[in-house]
């Protein structure tokens, strides 16, 4: 794991706390989740909930998730044995990868890639094989023959991130009908990870991979609490698949972590049943900072990619005269008194991300106004 070093999450955010910087690096909300659910956590502390709880999650989260995919997606999922409890969509990934993947086996991943795809694959000592995403018509797509041209014979999984952290891309129904066209073809399991399966705008629908035709049998269904309800630092994920996958990541996670926290479950069951109009005006306010932030940044000399879901903006830095994304964003600190993320570090060829920078627009109004008055000063 030598290579991987420290994350770039890391390394950005412990720079702006030590510049002092606004940050707009890592992606997590500066304003709390549904009063309600924060009040169940310490409910269910008070109560004595403090002990390990059941390895495949309380019953109570899986109902919810269940009642959650069905309400939905209309998909089913048993409570008992389809649906298994994580900590945070995270380990979710990473076990699912342990499971399915022989040494030597190929992930597909759409590149740029959130970082724990890379180190998750390595760890199962799989190998990448990464399918461009790249800027058209505004947003960021692939090639479907490039996607075709990365299975292979060893090719065992693609993993799929839509809504897409880092360039926002919400992926289309035909883009997804690719993709279940590829697995079917080539008998590949799909992975996906729907962390900001809520945070999508202007009427932009989310479609899970798992609702084309054929492909809930060959998905795993990830996702999280900490975007949909503000609570990044709860780390409490899910997969949803059927049986014989959950069972098999379920043997990787039991050494993994053997459980998650129980508190947070119990409050995030919760959540999903009642706190679902919080969700919505959250993506009513998340759409307003999006353009919020792209104005600004559009103002301050970048080119911007308005994206259609999660929490963060990419812009081209070349209009203001700079070639490389990593320099700049250990330089804006100086330059500006602002962090944010280079995006070529969630490349496997940097130099395709080389121009772009990852801004979080997931701040409250006057943070991500304070960042583009200083951001404005550049020029
Ligand atoms: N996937 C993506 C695309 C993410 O942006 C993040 C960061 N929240 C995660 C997974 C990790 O989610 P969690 O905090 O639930 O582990
Ligand atoms: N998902 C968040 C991001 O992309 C942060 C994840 C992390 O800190 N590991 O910024």
């Amino acid at each position: 794991m030598r290579e991987f070093g420290t994350t770039i999450f890391a390394e950005m955010t412990a720079l702006a706390l030590r510049t002092g910087s606004v940050n707009l690096g890592q992606g997590f909300p500066d304003t709390d989740g549904p009063p309600a659910m924060l009040e169940r956590a310490v409910e269910a502390v008070r109560d004595g909930l403090n002990q390990y709880p059941p390895g495949p999650g309380v019953p109570e989260l899986r109902q919810a998730v269940s009642e959650h995919r069905e309400d939905h997606y209309d998909l089913a999922y048993d409570p008992d044995g389809e649906v298994l409890v994580t900590v945070g969509a995270t380990e979710a990934i990473a076990a699912a990868v342990l499971a399915l993947c022989e040494a030597g086996d190929e992930v597909i991943v759409f590149e740029p890639y959130y970082d724990s795809y890379a180190a998750s694959v390595a760890l199962a000592g799989a190998v990448l094989r990464p399918v461009t995403l790249r800027p058209a018509g505004g947003r960021f797509t692939f090639d479907p023959a490039e996607l075709r041209a990365a299975a292979g014979p060893r090719t065992r999984a693609i993993l799929v991130n839509s809504p897409h952290n880092p360039t926002g891309t919400v992926f289309t129904r035909a883009e997804l009908e690719a993709i279940a066209g590829l697995c079917a073809e080539r008998d590949l399991v799909a992975i996906t990870d729907e962390v900001y399966e809520h945070l999508t705008f202007d009427g932009v629908p989310h479609v899970p991979l798992a609702t084309l035709p054929g492909m809930r049998e060959r998905t795993l269904m990830i996702s999280s609490a900490g975007k949909t309800f503000s609570v990044t630092g709860w780390k409490t994920g899910w997969i949803c698949a059927p049986a014989p996958f959950v069972r098999a990541v379920q043997t990787v996670k039991q050494f993994l972590t053997f459980t998650a926290s129980a508190p947070w479950q119990l409050a995030v069951a919760y959540a999903l049943r009642h706190e679902l109009d919080w969700v919505a005006d959250l993506r009513t306010d998340l759409q307003a900072k999006r353009d919020r932030l792209a104005e600004g940044l559009s103002a301050a000399g970048f080119e911007v990619y308005r994206p259609d879901g999660t929490y963060f903006v990419q812009a081209d830095i070349r209009p203001l005269g700079f070639a490389d994304g990593l320099a700049l964003a250990r330089e804006l600190p100086s330059l500006a008194g602002v962090v944010a993320v280079p995006t070529q570090v969630f490349y496997a060829h940097p130099e395709r991300g080389r121009h772009f920078v990852r801004f979080a627009f997931c701040k409250r109004d006057e943070v991500i106004d304070e960042a583009v008055t200083r951001l404005r000063k550049l020029t």
